[in-house]
């Protein structure tokens, strides 16, 4: 691991003397503290998770900016969230903060709730769990426990397991996570095998962070994440369901998706739709529509969940719906093989059917018949928003835009043509209610920060 010239970086080889580790590293991490002087300016970084950093030091306890937030900052992006780890506990989280709510039951981190709903998330140091710990949900809490440097080598990869100290306005790193962010590269904290096999769900994220980011792969972890991609099936789905989503959401799906296809981790997700990308002559067009969900995304309007998902899905199911007969039963028998074993919420599932099912009828414009019943349905925005990504050519943007204000009109409020980001009808209630439930890049199984 190699140490920049820089003056301001001070290495060590071993953990400081007030950082405890509870045990040796695995053979395979090579540990280094390098901390180096870094300060971002102060608008760069979420008042009230700066607040958050203050308080926890006024009460003496040890706390940092960690993750995903840390790694944007380096990179020059704006972080989606600002998440934090300290030395204090579950419990004197709640006591310092009033706006304290605790959740997860195996590892209990810290939610606090500010203004517009904004949660700051607030993890206690902690280490990875091991073969001969009690992680039952009484005991992982008091058993878990670590010191910053059990933390950092927990984490998934080098980049994210990076930390800043806001006072003293610098970076600490252990495991070559600066480094890595300089050349960008994404390598996992030790040996890529042991780390996906592990917790396979790191090899779709190891897509996500490469694909969003432009990072190389580390060949090593490259020629890994192939090897062990049908572990995927291992995973919890709602785990794998929310890293697609992220996928989906990224503005890089029709490349993340394409990615996930070719180290063959799709076929053990979606074996239906893997098959059909296989089989397709061109296989290219099944990402063309996820390329203008992406460019929507990346011109700041964000898109449901279900009309991503129905983005991904409809080039598999275009034979199906042209068909004649009853086209609901055709879709029905086309869609559920494509998705397993995937477990999409039926609410979800319902809605792709519903969405796609309506364009046939959106298509053929005023004349069509029961057309405006659609109008009327709590998924008609969705169902006109992907209308107007034309899945099937040009010209169905206009015809969209006119439907937009019919189904405006009907609902009793103004069509939105040019809708803000945050307001826009595509940002319908289907995706947004949902996404409330947990925080966006929350694994629901207390993984998170
Ligand atoms: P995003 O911008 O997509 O939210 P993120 O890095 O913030 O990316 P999260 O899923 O929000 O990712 O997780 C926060 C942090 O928790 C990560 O940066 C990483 O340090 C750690 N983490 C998350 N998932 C895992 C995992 N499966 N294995 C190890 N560490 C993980
Ligand atoms: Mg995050």
């Amino acid at each position: 691991m190699s140490n920049s010239a820089n003056p301001n970086a001070l290495t060590s080889t071993a953990p400081q003397p007030d950082e405890p580790m509870s045990f040796p590293p695995p053979p395979d991490v090579c540990v280094s503290l390098r901390v180096e002087r870094r300060p971002f300016p102060a608008d760069a970084i979420d008042p009230d998770a700066a607040k958050v950093l203050h308080r926890l030091r006024r009460f003496e306890f040890e706390s940092y900016l960690v993750g995903g937030c840390v790694r944007d900052l380096l990179l020059g992006r704006r972080p989606k969230d600002f998440d934090i780890v300290t030395s204090a506990r579950p419990n004197e989280m709640r006591r310092i903060f009033g706006n304290c709510r605790l959740i997860g039951r195996r590892f209990r981190l810290a939610h606090l709730l500010f203004k517009d709903r904004k949660i700051i998330e607030v993890a206690t140091f902690r280490r990875g769990a091991t073969a001969e710990d009690d992680v039952s949900e009484k005991h992982a809490a008091e058993n878990l426990f670590g010191g910053p440097l059990d933390d950092a080598i927990r984490r998934d990869f080098t980049i994210n397991a990076l930390t800043y100290d806001l006072h003293r306005g610098e970076i600490r790193d252990y495991v070559g996570g600066l480094v890595d962010v300089e050349r960008r590269e994404l390598r996992t904290i030790g040996d890529p095998d042991r780390r996906l096999v592990e917790d396979p769900v790191r090899i779709i994220r190891a897509v996500k962070f490469a694909v969003r980011l432009g990072l190389t792969i580390d060949p090593l972890l490259w020629d890994a994440m192939k090897r062990h991609a049908p572990l995927v099936a291992r995973c919890a789905m709602p785990r794998l369901a929310e890293e697609i989503f992220k996928l989906l959401r990224s503005g890089s799906a029709a490349a993340a998706l394409r990615m996930v296809h070719e180290i063959g981790a799709l076929a053990p997700l979606m074996a239906g739709l893997d098959r059909a990308i296989l089989d397709a002559p061109d296989p290219g067009a099944f990402f063309a529509l996820l390329g203008k969900t992406d460019e929507r995304i990346r011109g700041g309007l964000p898109i449901s969940d279900p009309v991503l998902l129905s983005a991904l899905l409809h080039p598999a199911c275009r034979v199906a719906l042209a068909e004649d007969g009853d086209v609901a039963k055709n879709l029905e028998t086309t869609l559920r093989p494509l998705v397993e074993p995937m477990r999409f919420t039926k609410r979800h599932m319902a809605l792709v059917r519903q969405i796609l099912l309506a364009q046939r009828r959106l298509a053929a414009g005023a004349k069509g018949r029961h057309v405006r019943r659609i109008l009327d349905r709590d998924y008609a925005f969705e169902a006109i928003e992907f209308l107007s990504l034309c899945p099937d050519g040009p010209g169905d943007e206009r015809l969209a835009s006119q439907w937009c204000e019919a189904a405006a009109a009907r609902a009793g409020r103004p069509a939105a043509k040019d809708p803000e980001p945050d307001e826009s009808p595509k940002a319908a209630p289907s995706g947004r209610r949902r996404r409330r439930r947990r925080r966006p890049g929350h694994p629901p199984q207390g993984e998170g920060v």
